[in-house]
């Protein structure tokens, strides 16, 4: 059975909730794919990849970050994470905002049998949302940069789900229950020593040789 864990949600000012992120020190380097439904902000991009690779770098791994629709036939992947980006990921929407797309989970990761699927999916448009409560409507290049960051705190979270195979949070860090708009723009956000260190210890796990 497959389910949803970890989502990442959307919050007030005063009550933030996120979910998911995280690190680890991976051999061979970790790929995380990106499959947009829509057309994307390539400033947001650029951002979101800048952020997630330092955001996951901080025990030395190795992140390669790919989207689908530029992949090569036959592609080869070591470790790997998938994200739908799901809604319009940019601060300037190609449609205005709905308000159905207000309220939920801003990330999630799927489960399977207790264990942390390598799948998740990202809200675009949810986290538009909660930046525009502190940051106003507009696309412009500074809004579209910390969009961008935004995007890749909420993604490291689920990444940190995915590869500890922790359904649990932490109480520090972007990997908490919950993050407000204002902690998905703080640069100085990071992953937590905890969190690393359950991603250390289930790599360690899932690298170790069978004794079957
Ligand atoms: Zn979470």
């Amino acid at each position: 059975m497959i389910a949803a864990v970890c989502c990442l949600l959307s919050l007030s000012l005063l009550v933030p909730a996120v979910c998911g992120a995280g690190f680890s020190i991976t051999n061979p380097p970790l790929t995380v794919l990106m499959d947009f439904e829509s057309p994307h902000s390539e400033t947001s991009l650029r951002s979101l990849r800048q952020g997630l690779s330092q955001l996951l770098n901080p025990g030395g791994m190795d992140v390669s970050i790919a989207l689908k629709a530029d992949l090569p036939p036959n592609p080869q992947f070591g470790q790997l994470v998938v994200f739908k980006m799901k809604g319009s990921c940019s601060m300037s929407p190609v449609r205005p905002n709905r308000t159905a797309e207000q309220h939920g989970p801003l990330a999630l990761a799927y489960t399977s049998d207790g264990q942390v699927l390598h799948f998740g999916e990202v809200e675009c448009d949810r986290i538009r949302y909660t930046l525009q409560r502190i940051l106003g409507r507009g696309g412009s290049m500074k809004n579209q940069e910390t969009y961008g960051s935004a995007l890749a705190i909420v993604m490291a979270h689920e990444v940190y789900h995915m590869l500890g195979n922790a359904v649990h949070h932490t109480h520090e860090g972007l990997t908490k229950p919950a993050l407000s708009a204002y902690e998905l723009t703080d640069p100085d956000l990071s992953l937590p020593p905890g969190a690393i260190a359950t991603i250390r210890h289930n790599m360690q796990i899932s690298s170790a040789p069978s004794t079957k």
